[in-house]
């Protein structure tokens, strides 16, 4: 969970309660190696900070992040170290991330020596050699802004790979790079996490390139998870009314290389305030299935009985008994 507080100001600040932004509320997943997990949303649903939190680049609000069963609470610079060599993250925007006055030799040099790695050239031809970027001499003195969008990229997952990391945070890797080479990207991270036995979290708000690229599907709507199973399910026979919307608005899927394009209001659907989200279920001002019982309570997981692992939390899949008791109970 992660609640960023709002500061009010001037006249606000003195007559208002202070208020905070839910950018997530209760979201649980879990990550395995030699597996890619999607969480897919639309911008300001909660799932790049679900990102930032696994990287602890946040401190969270509530909850816990274990790794391999054991708890992590990372606070002094040495234990957060000793996380990041583990669990590594990837930027939307591979410009930004890399310093533009140095070269690539220097920023993979710098990444083997932080995480205690010998630096030598044959490190940094593998290095390059597993993003394929093949000879390394025509990559390692060049800057930033003398590689393409999709060669930068690959630097920084090769920079993320210097840690010998067990999982990769992907936060819309693709999404800046030109049409034609996304899904070159996305079949390395796919191929690494094969070759590497990598836990790869893909965040994305195109959920036809989940179908494509991800083992596991989860969705996440205006700071919640409401959706998650095999990629295969979530995206064919998706249960949740909003992972529906989804599907029906995405790109064709034949139209692969459009992966990840901007177009994130076609549904003509609003996402909500997070200052003041809706109650109950926070999709139910557009949900074209809402009943009573969907602005008064939370829906929780309901496991369905399509697929294995495949769940919604929506009230039209709770067992019919509770969701009259619970219509009762608040009508009461
Ligand atoms: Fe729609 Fe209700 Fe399901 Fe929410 S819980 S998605 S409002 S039917
Ligand atoms: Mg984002």
């Amino acid at each position: 969970t992660k609640h960023f507080p709002v500061r009010a100001r001037g006249r606000a600040a003195l007559t208002r309660a202070p208020r905070v932004v839910h950018a997530v509320d209760d979201v649980t997943l879990t990550l395995r190696r030699g597996r890619v997990t999607a969480l897919v949303g639309e911008s300001g649903s909660g799932k790049s900070t679900v990102a930032r939190l696994l990287a602890q680049l946040y401190p969270r609000t509530g909850g816990d992040i274990r790794l391999d069963g054991t708890s992590t609470a990372v606070k002094g610079g040495r234990a957060f170290k000793a996380y990041a060599k583990r669990v590594q993250m990837i930027f939307q925007d591979p410009f930004a991330s890399l310093n533009p006055v140095h070269t690539v030799r220097y920023h993979l040099t710098r990444a083997l020596k932080i995480h205690g790695k010998n630096a030598d050239g044959a490190s940094l031809e593998e290095l390059l050699g597993r993003v394929q970027l093949t000879p390394a001499e025509l990559y390692l003195d060049k800057y930033p802004h003398e590689l393409s969008g999709g060669q930068r990229q690959r630097v920084s997952i090769a920079r993320a790979l210097a840690a010998d990391p067990e999982a990769l945070l992907a936060d819309e890797p693709v999404s800046m790079l030109d049409v034609s080479i996304r899904l070159g990207v996305l079949n390395l991270l796919r191929d690494l996490k094969e070759r590497l036995d990598l836990a790869v979290l893909y965040i994305t708000h195109d959920i036809a390139s989940a179908r494509y690229f991800a083992d596991e599907t989860l969705v996440m709507y205006a700071g919640r998870m409401v959706e998650g199973g095999d990629s295969e399910t979530v995206t064919q026979s998706p249960a949740h009314p909003y992972t529906q919307l989804l599907v029906e608005s995405a790109p064709n899927p034949e139209r692969l290389s459009a992966v990840g394009d901007e177009d994130d209001d076609e549904d003509g659907g609003e996402p909500p305030s997070l200052i003041e989200p809706p109650s109950g279920c926070r999709f139910h001002p557009r949900c074209p299935h809402a009943m009573p019982v969907c602005g008064e309570r939370v829906p929780e997981r309901v496991e369905l009985t399509d697929a294995p692992g495949h769940w919604a939390a929506c009230w039209l899949y709770a067992e019919k008994t509770e969701k009259t008791e619970k219509t009762e109970k608040t009508a009461q």
